[in-house]
């Protein structure tokens, strides 16, 4: 297990900025970091969940909470979150680089758009945003950024799976570029997790069986532990740990089968249209 340099006997403080706040795994990281007293700077594009997070936070916890709207899947709305990030005048300490959503659309198809729109949001972003907090922060020698890839970067279900790997690989790379520095940077992979991720980009769950998700808490508190711990790497619950494993080592033939079997159960759900996942825009 790979360990940050970075002094863990110093709590986590500061003000966090969490990308993708206004749901799922995003908004449980920007409760856990309320609750340990840090600032935080909420971003997403649904202005009105940001802000009725921010305000629930604020007054549980005595902290303050900005909202910063913004559509990472545009390059203006990248630019914006990486403006907030460069500030040395009021520094970022922790950067939750969350926001993302699902996809399962064949990679032979004709309309590319979900593709493209996943390349902008978990890659483009997700790269943008780590090099600014990066730099940022080995500046100050101090900072946690946190990535999310996912146990699915493992098997090869698409280009989700594609996307996420690159995630695991650039992350595990920023890591060690700043090895040796007071900046650790954590690479969270998680498993199946109950949140609007699946019901936003229409994919069915329903051969996934129940004990294999992982509750929501539970993977942003052990994912906190691990970087108290000062790891770099965080796979949160036992079972995904095993499965982890057995993607890595299994025969590359069984791996593809069982990604075959997996992706022919997730057809395609009508999309909930209050949840719009390929749009862009900011929302009110
Ligand atoms: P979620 O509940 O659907 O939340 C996704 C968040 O991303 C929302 O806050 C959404 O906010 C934000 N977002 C989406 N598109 C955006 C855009 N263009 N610009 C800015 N923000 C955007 O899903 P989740 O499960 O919490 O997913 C969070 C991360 O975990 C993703 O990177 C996902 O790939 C990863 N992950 C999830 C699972 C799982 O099983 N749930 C497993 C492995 C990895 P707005 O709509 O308000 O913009």
């Amino acid at each position: 297990m790979s360990l940050t340099t970075r002094r863990t006997d110093r709590p986590l403080e500061g003000t966090a900025l969490v990308t993708g706040a206004s749901s799922g795994i995003g908004a449980e990281f920007a409760r856990q970091l309320a609750e340990r007293g840090l600032d935080l700077v909420l971003v997403a594009r649904s202005r009105a969940r940001l802000e009725a997070l921010a305000s629930e936070l604020s007054e549980r916890h005595a902290v303050r909470a900005d909202v910063l709207v913004a559509d990472l899947a545009t390059p203006d709305g990248v630019a914006a979150v990486r403006e907030r990030l460069l500030s040395q005048d009021a520094p970022i300490e922790v950067l939750v680089n969350n926001a993302g959503s699902g996809l399962h659309s064949s990679v032979l198809g004709e309309d590319l758009s979900d593709h493209e729109l996943a390349f902008d949001l978990m890659v483009r972003a997700v790269f943008h945003l780590g090099n600014a907090a990066g730099r940022a922060m080995r500046e100050r020698d101090h900072g946690v950024i946190v990535n999310i890839a996912s146990v699915a970067s493992y098997v090869n279900m698409g280009n989700y799976s594609a996307v996420k790997a690159w995630v695991r690989t650039w992350s595990q790379s920023m890591a060690n570029e700043l090895h040796g520095t007071g900046v650790q940077v954590v690479t969270l992979n998680p498993g199946w997790v109950r949140t609007e991720f699946h019901e936003r980009a229409g994919i069915s769950t329903s051969n996934i069986p129940s004990f294999l998700w992982i509750d929501v808490r539970e993977l942003v508190a052990q994912c906190l532990r691990d970087i108290d711990a000062g790891r770099t790497f965080s796979v949160p619950s036992r079972r995904f740990q095993v499965l982890r494993f057995g993607a890595q080592h299994a025969p590359r033939a069984l791996v593809d089968a069982v990604s075959r079997g997996i992706n022919r159960g997730r057809a395609h759900k009508p999309r909930l249209p209050h949840l719009p996942v390929g749009i862009r825009g900011a929302r009110e």
